[in-house]
């Protein structure tokens, strides 16, 4: 049994500090490999650091919107300066989070705006990062060209009007442990129904522990495990063949070595 944690802040101070120790947890638990997210130009160049000086780890790198007011002159010429590395492999997370608010809606706008306008030229998925913004950031997707190229909405916590429109733009969304807690109903009813060919699972880690570690914090990639086992008993299929789908799914869509 092996499983990838597609989406993680290893760099992320909780993390980084103990990273040969979370990442010996991780393969205890199965998983064999974690993506780690860049969030800013600085924390990718960590990210790619991280990445290059590990084989089971991989990267993304660009802006999330929670770091958009702080975007400063030269950033993108740092993302860019990175993008040849070959453990990078996707652009991310960018997207708008109209729920925290953390960065003006503007400034929000105008550095998705921006990657989008750099990613194009590229050849790598996205992470995209939506709360509270769909229309938005659909909108904004579409007018520039990523209809029908490899996007996921990760930590997906839309409606499933939102999951439908997702799939019918051919854009895919992953799971975090926020599928396990009781009160996610309407996110169980669509992951239950997801495609199995699509389906991708994270942590989000630091932050979202999965039933029934979600006390313990920080959250570590190794239990990405936890909300795989909750899929499989969800979608009644036995557990290795759940795991064994979604890395062959995570290793496709972000074309692993
Ligand atoms: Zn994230």
């Amino acid at each position: 049994m092996q499983l990838i944690d597609s989406h993680a802040h290893l760099t992320n101070k909780a993390l980084s500090v103990q990273v040969d120790d979370v990442m010996q947890r991780s393969h205890d638990a199965g998983v064999s490999h974690v993506i780690t997210i860049g969030c800013d130009a600085s924390d990718s160049k960590a990210c790619v650091r991280l990445a290059k000086s590990r084989s089971d780890v991989y990267c993304s790198i660009g802006v999330h919107p929670h770091e958009a007011g702080k975007v400063a002159d030269g950033d993108f010429d740092k993302l860019a300066a990175l993008a040849d590395e070959a453990c990078v492999v996707a652009i991310g997370e960018l997207g708008l989070d109209y729920h925290y608010d953390f960065s003006d809606r503007d400034s929000q706008m105008r550095v998705l705006n921006m990657q989008l306008a750099w990613a194009k030229e590229l050849d790598y998925p996205l992470v995209i990062h939506c709360r509270e913004a769909y229309d938005d950031t659909e909108a904004a997707l579409i007018e520039h060209g990523f209809k029908d190229r490899p996007l996921v909405f990760h930590c997906f916590t839309g409606t499933e009007a939102e999951a439908g429109r997702i799939a019918a733009n051919g854009w895919r969304i992953s799971f975090t442990g926020i599928v396990t807690f009781k009160g996610s109903t309407e996110l169980q009813a669509i992951a239950r129904a997801y495609p199995d060919e699509h389906l991708m699972m994270e942590t989000d880690s630091p932050y979202l522990s999965p039933t029934p570690v979600r006390h313990v914090r920080p959250n570590e990639p190794a239990h990405v495990a936890h909300t795989a086992r909750f899929l499989a008993e969800l979608r009644g299929v036995p557990f290795e063949v759940l795991a064994a789908q979604a890395t062959r799914n995570t290793r496709a869509f972000f074309r692993l070595p």
